[in-house]
């Protein structure tokens, strides 16, 4: 009788209907003799009264908006969305006889560094819940907001409710850990530009941290991350239907299997998704006369480092250096580059497209195809970087359907079939 935490986005509790569905997923994983711990998002989209975006709103109205975009004032307002979500949905569950109780993230013993806005879960103290689960009651955590050690309310940045679900879950030894949303898991690539694109039954750890990095937006990639840490698994599904969706585990079906820890990636199929992020500004410098000396290309990356700004996929040559970054920051590093005196170029417009798959390291040939594929689509590629799990290649954002989709059908990635691990 292990604990199950199941976490339910903002669309998932959005309306009296879907959190029925809730109690349904609750209900049912209690008669299969769980327990259950219950981490919930805001209630709906922006627009919606108590949504994330809607909260930040309001604070935008105020017309002081923090420097840096985060205080201890909007960490609090933002932070009253999940407990507002956390509350209706302990009512709703005890309303149709289910023994619940909400519980702020500081409650549930989340105890958090003090960086308002992104703050890192230093601790979790799992006692209380513990204490609850014995007595047989359902824990109903706000998402996304933890404490700091001398009663701050923070919150982890946005999307941080499924990190509130993993760090639970690892901290409390669960099963596993759910995550019901409104798509029925990972998809081979976005189903917005591709609707044939399967759900990935089985991923690994790092192909889905990968995967959440690079652009599929199910799942947040710090949840992946310390879920793979703390070894439990992730199961990403679907609040109405019954698809199982995508197990996100090192090869092991689930507990108690004996299977190998991680499944061997097929040659064939080196790539098992296509991820894309964006849109991102192209930024490139040149010496001012010569070449760069090594002092010259850390005051440049210094100066924009000090402006906030964080880079990507990053080449460095004694004759010219490039690097992306959002695009909304691109006028940022202009304003920089342009008081240091560099001779630079920023250009917007790009997007990322990658190839994600561990069984692709140390494998010829999978450059190639990525080239071949594009080539044929009639895609440039600007500018590419990889790991041992992906190849990604800055494209044109106008072109990242065409991409998508050429590389898909390179990688098989739309047959049956190719959602399995093997
Ligand atoms: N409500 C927060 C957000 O919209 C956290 C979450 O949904 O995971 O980012
Ligand atoms: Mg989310």
């Amino acid at each position: 009788m292990g604990i199950v935490v199941q976490k339910f986005g903002g669309t998932s509790v959005a309306t009296p209907q879907l959190r029925e569905r809730v109690v349904e997923h609750v209900a049912r994983t209690l008669r299969e003799e769980h327990q259950v711990v219950v981490v919930v998002s805001a209630m709906g989209r922006a627009g919606d009264p108590y949504a994330t975006d809607t909260l930040l709103g309001l604070a935008r109205q105020v017309g002081a908006w923090p420097a840096g975009g985060a205080s201890r004032e909007l960490d609090l307002l933002l932070s009253c969305g999940e407990v507002i979500a956390s509350g209706i949905m302990a009512l709703t569950l005890q309303a149709r006889g289910l023994p619940a109780q909400a519980l702020t993230g500081g409650q549930a013993g989340i105890i958090t560094d003090g960086t308002f806005g992104s703050a890192r879960i230093e601790e979790v103290r799992p006692d209380r819940l513990l204490a609850l689960l014995a007595e047989g009651i359902i824990p109903v955590v706000a998402g996304f907001q933890g404490v700091t050690a001398d009663g701050e309310v923070t919150t982890l940045g946005r999307g941080g409710s499924d990190t509130t679900a993993a760090a639970l879950g690892v901290a409390l030894q669960a099963e596993r850990v759910e995550i019901y949303t409104d798509v029925d898991g990972m998809k081979a690539a976005d189903p917005r530009l591709l609707p044939e694109a399967p759900t990935l039954q089985r991923v690994t750890y790092r192909e889905a941290m990968e995967m959440a990095y690079l652009g599929a937006r199910v799942v947040h990639p710090r949840a992946v991350e310390i879920a793979m840490e703390g070894r439990v698994p992730l199961q990403i599904r679907s609040t109405v239907g019954s698809a199982p969706g995508t197990l996100v585990t090192d090869g092991l079906n689930g507990p108690g299997e004996a299977l190998p820890r991680e499944a061997p990636a097929r040659a064939d199929r080196p790539v098992r998704a296509i991820a894309h992020v964006g849109p991102r500004s192209r930024v490139w410098a040149v010496p001012a006369r010569g070449e760069f000396d090594g002092e010259e290309i850390h005051q440049l990356f210094q100066s924009v480092a000090e402006a906030g700004v964080s880079v990507d996929m990053i080449y460095v040559a004694p004759d010219r250096l490039s690097f992306v970054v959002d695009e909304e920051l691109g006028d940022q590093v202009r304003e920089v580059l342009t008081r240091r005196g560099a001779r630079f170029e920023v250009t917007s417009g790009f997007a990322k497209v990658s190839c994600v798959g561990a069984g692709m390291h140390g494998l010829p040939g999978v450059m190639a195809r990525i080239a071949r594929a594009l080539a044929e689509a009639g895609v440039r590629i600007y500018h590419t970087v990889d790991s041992h799990a992906n190849i990604s290649c800055l494209v044109r954002q106008e072109e990242v359907g065409t991409a998508v989709r050429a590389l898909s059908r390179e990688f098989g990635l739309l047959e049956s079939g190719s959602g399995g691990l093997r």
